[in-house]
Order: C-alpha cells, then structure tokens, then sequence
C-alpha cells in the first residue's frame, strides 16, 4: 500500500513542498486582500461609486474645490450655458469659447455662452 511512496522520500518531500507553497500563497492573498481593504476603507469610508461630495479629503487636499481646472490659479467665477456647470475662470472660461472646440471641460457640452459669477 505504502510501500511505493516509502521508496520514493523526494516525491513526498515533493508534495509537502507544494503543499507548503500553496498555503503559503493562499495567505499571502488573504493578506494582499486585507491590506487592499483597508487602504480603500482608510480613505472615504466607504465610498463606492464615486459621487460622494462630503468627503473628498483624502488625496485631494491639494486640490482646491473651487479653483479653476485649466490654470489652477483663478478662482472659479463663472459657469458655462446650458450646461450650467462652473469650473474654470472667466479668463479660461473665455480662452475656451474662443478656441476652435468650445466644449465644456467637465462634460464636453457644448458652450453656447459664459455667464459671469459674482462674488458675495
Ligand atoms: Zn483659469
Ligand atoms: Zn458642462
């Protein structure tokens, strides 16, 4: 019965060995797993999808909310028609509308006008 496998100590060492291998991998991905969740726990707390507006702290704490996506340097002062949608300058906002391609940089709408905002 055993008899095949006693003559042979390396196949068994063999076996033991890909065992041995193959729990360790199997830990190593548990722990690949676990150090990926909380990676991704330890930054929004939960934040699927990506539209979440409360807590947007984590790596973007550079990122100014308010500052203009083409210069960052002016403040964002005015919002694009139709689409309503407010994230360069006037300066920029009017760079875009006089260029070839008069896109919003957000949704890539079409830009019919650029109504100026006024600070409180
Ligand atoms: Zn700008
Ligand atoms: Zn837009």
């Amino acid at each position: 019965m055993g008899h095949t496998l006693a003559c042979y100590p390396a196949l068994s060492l063999l076996a033991r060995l890909v065992a041995y291998v193959s729990i360790l991998t199997i830990i190593l991905i548990i722990v690949l797993i676990i150090v990926r969740y909380l990676e991704s726990g330890d930054c929004g707390g939960g934040g699927g999808g990506g539209g979440g507006g409360d807590k947007s702290s984590c790596s973007e704490e550079l990122y100014d909310r308010t500052v203009c996506v083409i210069c960052y340097d002016e403040e964002r002062n005015c919002f694009y028609v139709p689409c309503g949608h407010c994230a360069t300058c006037y300066v920029c906002a009017q760079r875009i509308f006089n260029s070839e391609n008069k896109v919003c940089p957000v949704c890539r709408r079409f830009i019919g006008k650029i109504r100026k905002l006024f600070a409180p």
